[in-house]
């Protein structure tokens, strides 16, 4: 007997939010970043295509195609839309009407359908929009579909986990890497699991638990410690055929939603007994992670001291890690506490460092190269930064990921400030982003970094010594310590238990 092919859709809708940013993302944002569908979205997530171009080529959907290749003839795929920006402020109330639009009729044209896949983030925020966003999208997609149609979805590790989360899905897995190397094998694995379940193989009963903690872990990384014991513990559960996903959620905490926290999520097949126990397990190996602490971060002017008197800087450029100011966690990029300190006690050095202004870049954009011009560094507009008056040279210009681009130096020809001010949030993870603008990045005794890990796979050879340092701005922890939260939180609280 022939069996009819099963069809399963497969779309996404990823932002992570930053509360304490000033800018909001719009459509324009999502545009410029990664928004496909239909042909498009379905070549891009093949092995040939690139999913997220110029940013990592297999994503979740790539992997979730791979799985659907394994039953090749029996599945039909069906793309809606993908749609991903870089981590910034909330999002328009009008851009997430128009995107969730899109998914929804993408699914109501694409009936009868056997499952729905959706790539989320989960620490998505909306302007005026009290509800999660994604428990919203996840809600309207149920109704749409109706209570056979399998859905799955897949988060990442920031994710803020709450019921609107859970309860309207039948397959939740999450990222098990941080950094994220692990996109496409995310997507593989709820592939897998939607299949599954759509075929009647597992009856997928879910179990999470929430943590009252905001912070913990120490650098939360997955294969150092103390995370990895926690993440090999997660492994070891899914080893269990019994056990169908087990997910730790270290949540994005500069948002201000609801109930924010740590959560830890297992899935079972059937056994409801079994899931409770195993999350309660994970819970409490995620809870005693609450009691490592970050590493130590300096302030500017001690950080430049460090450097100063550090035998590091003859092996290569002294990485300073803007920690207040980090562009993947949806800061701006124009703090200038650190431009402030260099300029005032760092004329023998080196420095590279970049900003976003795009006042400062509107103003120099035209200007004749090998000018000097007495500016004032302002940073993102509205971020209430310290103003840096300083006398630069427009030594380069250039248009690309960044938008319009200038590097301006400060000091003498060997020493001093090396300034790259950018239209749109800078993010210098690769060394090639000082070299468009002329600047060898080996020569430098301090390259300002926005980003906590991913840029060390590319200056590995580079930089040997990373300092954290601290100021303020949209990712300053001093503010998730100081946050108004609706429940007890670690760490501005000592709580002995998470239940
Ligand atoms: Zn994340």
């Amino acid at each position: 007997m022939k069996h009819r092919p099963l069809r399963i859709a497969y779309g996404r809708l990823f932002h992570e939010a930053n509360a304490f940013s000033p800018s909001v993302t719009t459509l324009d944002d999502f545009e410029r970043m990664h928004l496909l569908e239909g042909d498009a979205l379905a070549r891009a997530v093949t092995l040939r295509g690139e999913e997220l171009k110029s940013f990592m080529p297999h994503a979740e959907l790539t992997g979730f195609q791979q799985a659907m290749n394994l039953s090749r003839g029996e599945i039909v795929t069906v793309p809606l839309t993908s749609a991903l920006a870089v981590p910034s402020g909330p999002i328009t109330r009008e851009c997430f009407d128009l995107l969730t639009a899109r998914l929804l009729d993408g699914i109501e044209a694409a009936l009868p359908l056997d499952g729905v896949y959706l790539a989320l983030h989960g620490s998505m925020q909306v302007q005026g929009l009290a509800e999660a966003p994604e428990a919203n999208l996840l809600r309207r997609v149920r109704a749409l579909v109706g209570s056979s149609v399998k859905v799955a979805v897949s988060y990442d590790l920031h994710a803020n986990l709450s019921p609107g989360l859970v309860d309207p899905v039948d397959v939740l897995v999450a990222y098990r890497t941080n950094p994220h190397w692990d996109l496409a094998p995310t997507g593989y694995r709820a592939g897998t699991r939607l299949l599954r379940a759509i075929r009647g193989e597992i009856r997928a009963v879910h179990v999470f638990r929430k943590l009252p903690m905001v912070l913990g872990g120490g650098t939360t990384i997955d294969f150092v410690a103390p995370m990895n014991r926690v993440f090999r513990a997660m492994k070891r559960m899914e080893k269990d055929p019994a056990v169908v996903s087990a997910s730790l959620f270290m949540v994005h905490p500069y948002t201000s939603a609801e109930r924010l926290g740590w959560a830890a999520h297992v899935c079972t097949d059937g056994d409801l007994a079994l899931a409770e126990k195993l999350a309660d397990e994970l819970a409490d190996r995620a809870w005693e992670m609450r009691k490592v602490d970050l590493p130590a971060m300096r302030s500017p002017a001690e950080a430049i001291g460090e450097v100063r008197g550090g035998a590091w800087r003859r092996l290569g450029p002294v990485t300073l890690v803007d920690v207040d100011d980090i562009v993947g966690a949806g800061a701006p990029g124009g703090n200038t506490h650190i431009v402030k300190a260099l300029a005032a006690s760092a004329g023998d050095l080196l420095a590279y460092v970049p900003v976003h202004d795009p006042a400062l870049v509107e103003a120099l954009w035209s200007a004749p190269l090998g000018t000097t011009h007495a500016v004032t560094v302002r940073g993102t507009p509205d971020y209430h930064m310290p103003e840096v008056p300083l006398e630069v040279t427009l030594v380069a210009r250039t248009e690309g990921d960044f938008g319009r681009t200038v590097r301006l130096d400060a000091g003498g020809d060997k020493h001093g400030l090396r300034l790259v001010a950018c239209e749109r949030a800078p993010l210098p993870i690769h060394p090639s982003f000082w070299r468009a603008v002329g600047l060898e990045p080996r020569r430098a005794d301090i390259i300002v970094q926005k980003n906590f890990f991913h840029y060390r796979m590319f200056y590995a050879a580079l930089s040997f010594r990373h300092i954290p340092v601290v100021s303020a701005g949209a990712t300053s922890l001093r503010r998730v310590r100081e946050q108004r939260y609706d429940v007890p939180m670690h760490p501005q609280q000592v709580l002995a238990d998470w239940r």
